[in-house]
């Protein structure tokens, strides 16, 4: 209990078994998923860091750039996506952070499904495909930066300043800045013991929150104005226009949280954010308050996540993949009305 936070007991050997393969000298990877999050990028980095420590020269390969916004986290060196795949096959120890599923790994699945030693800690409710290997995976933690701070209290690697810093961010964002249903008790815990190692709240706020390009409030604004509410059914969805990122120079990161709009309308219990993505697919981003599962709703298409946070992406046009998914987010509501 390094940091006057207990580690469950089942969290602790897991926490061993990841760093028996983190041995002096070994290459190490450290990913995430594509589009990566504040959660994905501080708990890389935060490993980053817990590895430099021990002398290891570890570097971070991810399937898509890190969004401008998680740039302060990322010191000087560590990030090598630009060459993600070359690193991984280089590896002899890949990490994969806040995703079990191999599908959402994008262009590196073919490398590292040639690694011979994966780690993965992980929070998603959906079982991943990555090959065998150690694992502190646990669908209960509110981020996987929950998880990789009890890994370092578990086996007793100091957490630094700037380590803790990066899984502030993870937390932070994760919980939607400790608003959503996973801010449990044990979160804040862990917060409070972040910020007992010197993290600056407010100046992470500014830079998560409150440094947006003006592309991302004017892009906002138009999202927004696609807005549908379906208030008998208790839905709600906005769709990107096709060119939207393009004209405000945004990238996928800026359109964070925007989903939250139509989740915040008294009545709505089901939010989705509909958008195209490369390969001509169509991404779909679902939200829920209450009772509603959307991870079970998101699998049915292929997708998966959190209770209240989950995405798909699917082939086809907007209008059919609408057509599709609003059927099933309807019949969906209405079976559970009242439940
Ligand atoms: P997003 O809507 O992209 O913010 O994602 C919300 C949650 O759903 C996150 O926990 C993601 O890991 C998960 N998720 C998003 N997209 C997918 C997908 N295509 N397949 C499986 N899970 C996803
Ligand atoms: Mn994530
Ligand atoms: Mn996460």
């Amino acid at each position: 209990m390094l940091n006057g936070v207990p580690v469950p007991p089942e969290r602790a050997v897991a926490a061993k078994s990841v760093a028996a393969v983190l041995a002096p000298g070994a290459r190490v990877a450290l990913t995430t998923h594509v589009n990566a999050d504040g959660d994905g990028v501080g708990s890389e980095v935060a490993l980053w860091h817990l590895l430099a420590a021990r002398g290891h020269r570890p570097a971070i390969a991810n399937p898509t750039p890190i969004p401008e916004r998680f740039g302060f986290l990322v010191p000087n060196g560590a990030d090598h996506s630009d060459r993600a795949a070359k690193e991984i096959e280089a590896a002899d120890v890949v990490v994969v952070l806040d995703i079990s599923d191999i599908g959402r790994l994008g262009d590196l699945q073919r490398a590292i499904k040639q690694s011979h030693s994966v780690v993965c800690m992980d929070h998603h409710v959906s079982q991943g495909s990555l090959p065998d290997g150690p694992r502190l995976v646990a669908p209960e933690a509110a981020a996987t930066a929950e998880l990789v701070f009890d890994f370092a209290s578990a086996v007793g690697w100091p957490l630094s300043r700037d380590a803790a810093r990066a899984l502030y961010v993870g937390l932070l964002t994760d919980t939607g800045a400790f608003r959503f249903a996973n801010t449990s008790p044990r979160a804040l815990r862990v917060a409070g013991a972040l910020l007992e190692r010197g993290v600056d709240p407010e100046s992470i706020y500014e830079s998560v929150y409150a440094s947006a390009p003006e592309g991302r409030v004017r892009l906002m604004t138009e999202v927004l104005q696609t807005l549908v509410v379906e208030p008998e059914a208790g839905l709600a969805w906005v769709t990107v226009p096709p060119d939207a990122l393009h004209r405000h120079g945004a990238t996928a990161d800026d359109l964070d949280g925007i989903v939250e709009y139509p989740r915040s309308i008294a009545g709505v219990r089901l939010a989705l954010l509909f958008r195209q993505i490369a390969n001509g697919r169509i991404k779909v981003s679902f939200r829920s308050m209450g009772d509603v599962d959307v991870a079970d709703l998101a699998h049915r298409f292929g997708g998966g996540g959190h209770k209240r946070a989950a995405g798909a992406s699917l082939e086809g046009s907007i209008a059919d993949v609408q057509r599709q998914v609003l059927g099933a987010a309807r019949e969906y509501l209405a079976s559970r009305a009242g439940s």
